[in-house]
């Protein structure tokens, strides 16, 4: 299946979702806002950015968002979730537990680096994207605590996974879309493209 015309959908019902259109502008992607789940009909991918989970949540219940996004990830789309993002995508949510899409089979937990530490710019790894280290913006970061047999760790910070796909999957605890490196959005636009 061949995604790469279609716009890459950006979930725009709550957080930071602007900044991944300006990346994707930057990179010369097309985007589309999805606000309702009927917006994903015409997306070729979706990302999921970071915000507030529990109340992504709510709007998921309202709009029926939680059945589109699973049949989406079904057909063979890909899906990338930044931060909250990410915690919608997993099979477990730690701290505490709730209602998640369970279409990564990984384990997190929210706000992982404790309260303290609200926010914090870190150096990171991605081998296999990147012969550098990357800057990595963490904001109320969760961690992924467990990775399934299928999940593939591409990216890890102070020994910790950061970055992991399963498939078309790609969840990153970070933020990639508030630094100015490409790398991340440019390998999760290689998914759509086959
Ligand atoms: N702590 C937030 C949550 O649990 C995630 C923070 C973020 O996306 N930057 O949803």
């Amino acid at each position: 299946m061949r995604n790469g015309n279609q716009p890459v959908g950006i979930l725009a019902i709550q957080g930071d979702f602007a900044m991944h259109a300006k990346m994707l502008d930057r990179v010369g992607a097309p985007w589309k806002l999805v606000k309702r789940a009927s917006d994903l009909d015409e997306a070729g991918g979706l990302i999921m950015p970071g915000g507030e989970s529990t109340t992504m949540l709510k709007f998921f219940a309202a709009e029926g968002f939680g059945s589109a996004i699973k049949y989406f990830a079904a057909a063979g789309k890909p899906v990338f979730g930044t931060c909250a993002g990410a915690i919608l995508l997993a099979r477990e949510v730690l701290n505490p537990p709730q209602e998640r899409l369970e279409l990564m089979d990984i384990a997190v937990e929210r706000n992982g680096y404790g309260r303290q530490i609200d926010s914090s710019v870190r150096q990171g790894e991605c081998p296999d994207l990147a012969g550098r280290p990357i800057e990595m913006v963490f904001i109320r970061a969760p961690i992924i605590r467990r990775v399934g047999a299928r999940v593939r760790v591409l990216g890890r910070s102070e020994g910790l996974p950061v970055l992991v796909e399963q498939g078309k999957l790609l969840a990153a605890t970070f933020h990639p879309e508030l630094t100015e490196d490409e790398t991340i959005h440019r390998y999760f636009l290689e998914k759509l493209s086959h």
